[in-house]
């Protein structure tokens, strides 16, 4: 490869592939801080860092995850991934969105739900049990929405769920330390590992990475219309 095609591949290529905004690599964890001394696999077979490497270079546009809550709505990120609080090891992909108790939580991804636990109280404290709503999608990964309100659960086990579609309500059950939803996707059923993900949808695409105090906002789909008002 001479040197011209060397800078074409190097500045160039980047440059048509990957469509979205400049993407910032923060996120990435580094190194494995799990219990497991074993290195943990991703859903591609690769490393998780490689998967996430892969879904930043594909731009958070194309991801295949929505924030989960309703568009134009925000929300404060209170623990980002790799955080040493409680997102290590293999919850290291997880995010934390502050909401208040009874919010509407969307699916952030298409696929079945497989498990719902809706009977644990707000504030029943870390030695009890937590409710949650798990939904596979269709590469195996499942999305795990966690902490949600008393009889939260608008869906049952094996519903077919589209992606923001309002699912449960969020709220404060198991170990949460104040109202919010933790949300994090597992690489299959063992939940041996977490996927790091990237939301289309944001607003303030500078803040992809969704650090801890970051305001997350869901973009409006459709434009919103205005009608003019009407004179006699
Ligand atoms: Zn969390």
């Amino acid at each position: 490869m001479n040197y011209l095609a060397l800078l074409v591949f190097i500045f160039v290529l980047p440059a048509l592939v990957g469509c979205g905004p400049k993407q910032d690599l923060g996120q990435l964890c580094t190194g494995y801080d799990g219990e497991s001394s074993e290195k943990p696999i991703g859903i591609n077979g690769l490393s998780v860092e490689a998967d996430m490497l892969s879904a930043h270079i594909n731009g958070s546009l194309n991801s295949k995850y929505i924030l989960p809550f309703n568009e134009g709505s925000s929300f404060k990120v209170t623990q980002e991934n790799c955080s040493s609080d409680s997102h290590t090891g293999k919850q290291r992909y997880a995010y934390d969105f502050k909401m208040a108790i009874g919010t509407p939580v969307l699916a952030i991804r298409e696929g079945v739900v497989t498990s719902v636990v809706e009977n644990h109280k707000d504030h029943n404290g870390c030695e009890n049990g937590e409710n949650y709503i798990y939904i596979e999608h269709s590469d195996g990964t499942i999305g795990a929405y966690v902490h949600l309100t008393k009889d939260g659960a608008l869906v049952k086990k094996s519903d077919i769920i589209s992606q923001g579609q309002n699912i449960g309500l969020s709220g404060n059950t198991g170990c949460s330390t104040g109202a919010h939803l933790h949300l994090i996707v597992w690489t299959n059923k063992d939940k041996n590992n977490s996927v790091p993900i990237l939301f289309s949808n944001i607003k303030n695409t500078n803040s992809s990475k969704l650090k801890k105090g970051t305001i997350a906002e869901a973009k409006k789909n459709k434009p919103t219309v205005i009608i003019p008002p009407l004179f006699p």
